[in-house]
């Protein structure tokens, strides 16, 4: 088979791993769903930009001025990145889960989400002031589109959440018919760009979309930022999100006038170096051709689908029998083997870094009845046509029962037995950290 080479140089792309029969093998990091390393450009231009760090919006002294443009410059080209219209705010965040607990605290009417959503496109509207519908998702889209439709025609709703790429299986409904039905009956839309904005090329001007909210750590720009872009009167006339430095006109003792527009909603010190990273990682990414870049991903992508099918006992996860093109994004399960059991393995013996759990989406795992979770495995830019093979190969020792190592399941997360993989030389690292996280199979 042709062998398929990185499209963008990511930092890191060499790191040697240890692995179980004290070898050290380049790391095949398949996780980028959950974040991405940085873009070699993107490290290259915070380290450019270093030294000319100063506080932003608070100085009069050159580096400040400095910043302050870089910091307002990188919100330009964030915007623009999304086809901000114009009147529309970009405002820089944390990341995806800030920017749509923003949305949610303006947002002056019902809600509509789906079952199929990521926690943070999901908990910030499950107990909505301003109420919420939570459509359950049906096993095609047509249907699911009508689900939507009927609740929309039944009542009046201010938003409809939907993601832009599920994180499980990176499938979406067809963004351009929810807008158009949402908008026929007066509600606006918000797209969760979390995963999709790494795989695909989005537009608020082109979609019509209302609001899309994303996250520069998987953007290949892991430096602290996000971004809420859309629709201005909502994020004006709706409270500060945080309070603070920046977001006032005047504060009397008892009193305050807020400021408008982004700073109304980023109270305290902005973040110049995550901004100016994602604004970097969005040159980096508009700079690709097109072609090129869906060819690679769904070069990778078919590949890894046709590996999982080839090995008895997988079996993909799909949310829907008729939807589009998923994004790089695959999820699997494996007969007679936890997940978990298969992640920890994949790391040990192969060097391969998968996610495993219920991927921060429990009402669509608990639906899909996937119980103890899944494994799920994701290619992007700097993926490799050897990370791919090295899982697939990895996958059929697995079932061929070539496990070198014993496993354990201790307090819900597996673990390798007599695990004496060293620790790479870090200052200050002295352990390795039970990676499954809040998001696991809890
Ligand atoms: N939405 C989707 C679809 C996601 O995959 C994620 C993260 O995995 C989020 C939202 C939340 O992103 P963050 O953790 O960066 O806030």
């Amino acid at each position: 088979m042709r062998e398929i080479p990185a499209l963008l140089p990511l930092v890191g792309a060499d790191t040697q791993v240890p692995v179980l029969d004290g070898d050290w093998v380049t790391y095949a990091n398949l996780d980028g769903a959950a974040s991405t390393p940085a873009l070699q450009s993107v490290a290259d231009r915070v380290a450019d930009v270093m030294p000319w760090y100063a506080s932003v919006h608070r100085g009069a002294g050159y580096l400040s001025q400095v910043s302050t443009a870089l910091y307002e410059e990188a919100r330009t080209e964030i915007g623009a990145f999304v086809g901000a219209r114009e009147g529309d705010l970009t405002i820089i965040t944390r990341n995806t889960t800030d920017s749509i607990n923003l949305l949610a605290s303006v947002v002056p009417g019902k809600v509509l989400v789906i079952d199929v959503e990521h926690h943070a496109n999901f908990l910030p509207w499950q107990n909505h002031p301003q109420g919420v519908t939570i459509v359950v998702g049906s096993p095609t889209v047509t249907a699911t589109l009508d689900r939507i439709e009927a609740e929309l025609e039944g009542e009046a709703y201010a938003l409809v959440a939907v993601t832009g790429a599920s994180n499980v299986t990176g499938e979406s409904l067809p963004l351009d018919r929810v807008i158009a039905v949402a908008h026929e009956h007066g509600a606006r839309v918000l797209v969760d760009g979390a995963q999709l904005l790494a795989h695909r090329r989005f537009s608020l001007a082109e979609s019509d979309a209302d609001y899309v909210a994303f996250s520069a750590h998987k953007l290949y720009a892991p430096y602290g930022a996000g971004a809420l872009v859309g629709r201005r009167d909502w994020l004006d006339d709706g409270p500060a999100y945080l309070s603070g430095g920046g977001a006032v006109r005047q504060v009397q003792l008892r009193d305050t006038s807020w400021t408008d527009g982004p700073a109304r909603h980023e109270g305290g010190t902005p973040n110049l170096v995550g901004a100016v990273a994602l604004a970097a990682a969005c040159r980096a990414i508009e700079a690709l051709d097109t072609k090129t870049w869906h060819e690679h991903e769904t070069a990778l992508r078919d590949r890894l689908v046709s590996g999982l099918t080839s090995i008895e006992g997988v079996r993909i996860a799909r949310l829907w029998v008729d939807s589009d093109e998923p994004v790089g994004v695959v999820t699997f399960t494996m007969e007679d083997a936890e997940p978990g059991y298969v992640a920890a393995y994949l790391s040990a013996e192969h060097g391969v870094g998968v996610r495993d759990g219920r991927f921060c989406a429990h009402p669509l795992l608990a639906r899909l009845d996937l119980p103890l979770g899944a494994v799920r495995v994701s290619v992007g830019l700097g993926t490799t046509s050897e990370d791919v093979d090295r899982l697939i190969e990895g996958l059929r020792a697995f079932v061929n029962g070539q496990i070198k190592g014993d496993y354990r399941l201790v307090d819900g997360l597996w673990h390798l037995e007599n695990d004496n993989r060293p620790l790479p030389e870090i200052d200050g690292l002295l352990a390795l950290a039970d990676t499954a996280g809040i998001c696991a199979p809890d």
